[in-house]
């Protein structure tokens, strides 16, 4: 079996920008990570083994117990960093300057009067950042979700990790259904996911099956898993090398490998190691070599 590795795949900047500010923290029991700092449980299971203070992402009504609060790379709205502010808390910042850069669009399209649509997942913390701060909103998850709005002006956005696809089909049937309005499209998808999908589509057409690292609340290796099985390629989404199963690739002759945002290199190459053993496995089974 061969392996196929995408060109790009794996942690993006904006995370590992984060992990590097929490790695020189030298007194982590003084600090509270503020939600999920990244969607993946061996990096969780570290901070937690370091002694930092970690607040689930539905628990960020709370107040955190630590003076020092840490911002996630997924960002938060001005409310909540008012509300954090106000309550004494000194914030140290990781927001991803893209998703800086989404917050201001939804401003953008907010002060010059359009009611704000973001294609995103409901709930997803970074979505809660943006629409924490808008007066008139909705969230656009499916295509099933649309529907024709009383307003004048609709302004549409993403959530930064949204599949290209799915945003330009969600922004032309939001054109169909809403033909009085003025529409007005604010692409804020980051560039790391679009490589990351661009490169995804282009190792498609070369493999039989594929194998998604990351993170099992990670929305873009979900989104990654989901677009194989949409292009008819198996994808098997693992956290780590210990994940696999020879037997999903009976039958292989290619399998490719990608891996979300959130997954360390050290974890890819592992995952890789394995593929390549078990293909190794496989050859000396079919020739009946025992040695
Ligand atoms: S996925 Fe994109 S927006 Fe999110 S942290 Fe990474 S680079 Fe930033």
């Amino acid at each position: 079996m061969n392996v196929i590795q995408a060109d790009v795949l794996g942690m993006c900047f904006g995370v590992r920008d984060a992990l590097d500010i929490i790695r020189d923290i030298e007194r982590p029991h003084d600090v509270t990570i503020h939600g999920e700092l990244v969607h993946n449980e061996k990096v969780l299971a570290e901070l937690e083994a370091r002694g930092f203070h970690q607040t689930k992402e539905r628990g960020r009504h709370a107040l955190p117990v630590t003076d020092i609060v840490l911002i996630t790379a997924h960002g938060i709205s001005q409310a909540e960093r008012r509300r954090l502010e106000a309550a004494g808390k000194w914030l140290l910042d990781t927001t991803c300057p893209l998703v800086t850069r989404a917050h201001h669009a939804a401003q953008k399209l907010q002060q010059e009067g359009y009611h704000v649509l973001v294609i995103g997942k409901p709930g997803h913390v970074e979505v809660r950042g943006i629409i924490e701060d808008l007066n008139s909103f909705d969230v656009v998850e499916k295509l099933e979700d649309l529907r024709t709005y009383p307003h004048r002006r609709l302004g549409i956005m993403c959530q930064t990790t949204t599949q290209v696809r799915h945003a330009e089909s969600v922004r032309a049937a939001i054109a169909a259904k809403n033909p009085h309005a003025e529409i007005r499209f604010i692409d804020t998808i980051c560039h790391p996911t679009k490589d990351h999908q661009k490169a995804l589509e282009d190792l498609l057409d070369q493999v039989d099956a594929m194998v998604v690292v990351g993170g099992r609340n990670s929305n873009n290796t979900r989104q990654l898993v989901a677009r194989c099985r949409e292009r008819g390629v198996p994808a098997f989404h693992v956290q780590d090398a210990d994940d696999l199963r020879p037997e999903w690739f009976d039958g292989v002759h290619t399998v490719g490998l990608t891996a979300g945002t959130s997954t360390l290199a050290e974890t890819i190459a592992e995952v890789r190691s394995a593929l390549v053993a078990m293909g190794e496995s496989q050859e000396t089974y079919s020739t009946g070599c025992v040695a």
